[in-house]
């Protein structure tokens, strides 16, 4: 399997809100990147594209999952608040 280079929590990696991706200083220069729909699925290893180097992402999937959810109840919630109106 992979040897990874680093293990780095997610609370260490800069998210772009626009491109929906983390992202992680590289050694080479260049950023580890590793997206949010990647996380969701439970990926955890973030790659560079500039070099060979790779690092495992410390999260908790739940998190993103939760998230997730937490939005469909919302949906849910504002249906029923007009059905009961
Ligand atoms: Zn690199």
């Amino acid at each position: 399997m992979s040897v990874f280079h680093d293990e780095v929590e997610i609370e260490d990696f800069e998210y772009d809100e626009e491109e929906e991706t983390y992202y992680y200083p590289c050694p080479c220069g260049d950023r580890f990147e590793i997206s949010k729909e990647q996380l969701m699925l439970g990926e955890e290893i973030a790659t560079c594209p500039s070099c060979s180097l790779v690092i495992k992402v410390i999260y908790d999937v739940e998190m993103f999952v939760a998230e997730q959810e937490m939005s469909v109840k919302i949906e849910n919630k504002s249906t029923t608040a007009l059905e009961s109106n």
